[in-house]
């Protein structure tokens, strides 16, 4: 069967930059079949920001693209922001560890205003860097990850982390974090997840799914929460270094052709998980884009 009209598609992490395709590429996004696009801010400048107001303009970038695609496309597209984990490493160096923590706690409560003020639905991406740091920079790094558990509580939203692929141990390591901290596991997600991670395997963090073939396949029979998702860099200068972000759509129609129970399959990244963890009630726009 084709795509199930009404269904909303959704890619849940995606990144569109100024210097890019952006509003093309959710063109394409678009005209795949796509209609709702989670976009995680990142940095657009060939520096990473060293002062607050630097993030701020970060972010309100995202907001803009957001707009703007939102304007052009028809696409729904919610913002999620964050200091990037990755930040701390180059920033401590040049300010100091104590200053770049300082700055991170900072950006991560920006971000928890921008949540509470209704701009972006959830703190992402958060975490830790998935290649080895310096041992000084440790436990800089695992304080500013608690803080931006504590922030994702009092902000009531979910928290989107980045890390190292991390197998069901890695998982209910984070449960434990967010437990720690009063913050329920189930509102915890592990972007750009390789690998299938059952809902008790993982104490109830959420997977998304790097959209791969096979990997699609596989966990489209798993009851959820699950998300489908390219990380699409939207870097000419790295064309291929991710999924296009055209993927998450083409999949689904993949399903819709492969499996009579598809609608249901497909119903559960694109309509409940995005309930369960983000409390949004997605419907797909209108057909027809402006
Ligand atoms: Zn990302």
């Amino acid at each position: 069967m084709p795509l199930p009209r009404g269904l909303p598609i959704v890619d849940h992490h995606c990144h569109l930059s100024p210097s890019g395709e952006g509003v093309a590429a959710a063109r394409r996004f678009r005209s795949a079949g796509g209609t709702h696009l989670f976009l995680a801010t990142q940095n657009y400048a060939s520096t990473v920001p060293a002062t607050l107001e630097e993030y701020r303009e970060q972010f309100e970038t995202t907001e803009r693209i957001a707009r703007e695609v939102r304007d052009l496309t028809g696409v729904v597209v919610f913002a999620v922001v964050a200091p990037y984990p990755i930040d701390l490493v180059h920033t401590a160096p040049r300010l100091g560890i104590g200053a770049a923590v300082e700055l991170q706690r900072r950006a991560l409560d920006l971000a928890g205003v921008w949540v509470r003020e209704r701009r972006a639905v959830a703190l992402g991406e958060v975490g830790r860097p998935h290649f080895p740091i310096p041992d000084e920079l440790r436990e800089p790094v695992e304080t500013v990850f608690r803080h931006a558990f504590e922030v994702a509580r009092e902000a009531d939203c979910p928290l989107v982390v980045h890390s190292s692929d991390l197998d069901p141990a890695g998982f209910r390591e984070l449960a434990s974090r967010a437990r720690e901290v009063g913050f329920p596991p189930e509102r915890v997600v592990k972007h750009y997840a390789r690998s299938r991670v059952g809902r008790a395997e993982g104490d109830g963090v959420v997977p998304s799914y790097l959209a791969r073939r096979e990997l699609v396949r596989d966990v489209s029979s798993d009851p959820g929460p699950w998300f489908l998702e390219t990380d699409f860099l939207d870097d000419p200068a790295r064309p291929g270094a991710v999924l296009d972000l055209a993927t998450v759509p083409r999949r689904a129609a993949a399903l819709a052709q492969r499996f009579d129970d598809a609608e249901a399959r497909l119903a559960v990244p694109f309509v409940e998980s995005v309930e369960r963890v983000y409390r949004l009630r997605l419907e797909a726009p209108a057909t027809g884009a402006p």
